[in-house]
């Protein structure tokens, strides 16, 4: 059984707690392991990341809460770094790749934060969200070589506002291509692809990042997953771990930690 999580984030960037009000509740929880990952600073778009000066004030907090509670928990400073960071991520012990945005023509375009901003991805991608959807999945394909991840994060975080096929259908040829292509791209690094429960957590999603046809795909081709909560509260730590660790196995997939 997995006692581990190495998603989380703190209020050093939209999460809701300290850092050690989350270590306590993982000690109470029988965790081993916690991993945090702060997200990586994005001039374009400072609201949801850390900030610059915050993330060293980040790097030594978790540093020293490592030293703190070494006796009763292995934590580990990570990072969540997004595919379109100012800067590479360095002096982390690992680092979660994850794409948020599509640039096009100069502009960062979120992919799972409002309606209103997916129907302007859609847009300026001709008024074809499969464009956009290819768009994306061709930048998550290169998210290990850019970002040097050793987690691939919410492989497709593109599908957060698609409840009821809102916005496209997941079955469609192009879509079904386009995410095809970018897991054949990155099952070739041999990097775990997270079952991000974030969505789920949050209300938007009945079934984590990835899908179950993706999950499928990568067991078919010998990929792995490692469980990721994306906790932004405490009581979200390994939310719902034990039936996707259950789920993974049982699909024939490899499950993993750090
Ligand atoms: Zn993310
Ligand atoms: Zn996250």
């Amino acid at each position: 059984m997995i006692l581990s999580d190495f998603h989380v984030h703190t209020r050093y960037c939209d999460g809701k707690n300290s850092p050690e009000e989350i270590i306590i509740e993982a000690i109470s929880r029988g965790m081993k392991k916690l991993g945090f990952s702060g997200h990586s600073y994005t001039s374009f778009d400072e609201e949801p990341c850390m900030s610059v000066t915050g993330t060293e004030r980040y790097k030594e907090e978790i540093n020293a809460l490592k030293e703190k509670y070494a006796s009763q928990i292995k934590i580990f400073c990570g990072t969540e770094q997004d595919y379109y960071s100012d800067f590479p991520a360095e002096g982390f012990d690992y680092i979660i790749g994850s794409v948020h945005y599509v640039l096009i023509d100069g502009e960062y375009i979120c992919v799972e934060h409002t309606d209103e901003i997916f129907t302007r991805l859609i847009h300026v991608c001709h008024d074809d969200v499969y464009e956009a959807a290819e768009k994306y999945f061709a930048t998550v394909a290169d998210v290990v070589r850019k970002t040097n991840a050793d987690i691939i994060g919410h492989f497709d975080v593109i599908t957060r506002l698609n409840r009821g096929s809102k916005f496209f259908d997941e079955n469609n040829p192009r879509y079904v291509a386009a995410w095809t292509s970018a897991i054949d791209e990155l099952l070739k690094t041999g990097k775990p692809f997270e079952i991000n429960m974030g969505g789920v957590a949050r209300g938007y999603k009945d079934f984590p990042y990835p899908s179950r046809p993706m999950l499928k795909y990568i067991a078919e081709h010998g990929g792995s997953v490692i469980l990721s909560s994306d906790a932004h509260v405490k009581e979200n730590l390994m939310y719902k771990f034990a039936e996707y660790e259950e789920l993974a196995l049982s699909m024939g997939l490899k499950v993993v930690e750090l």
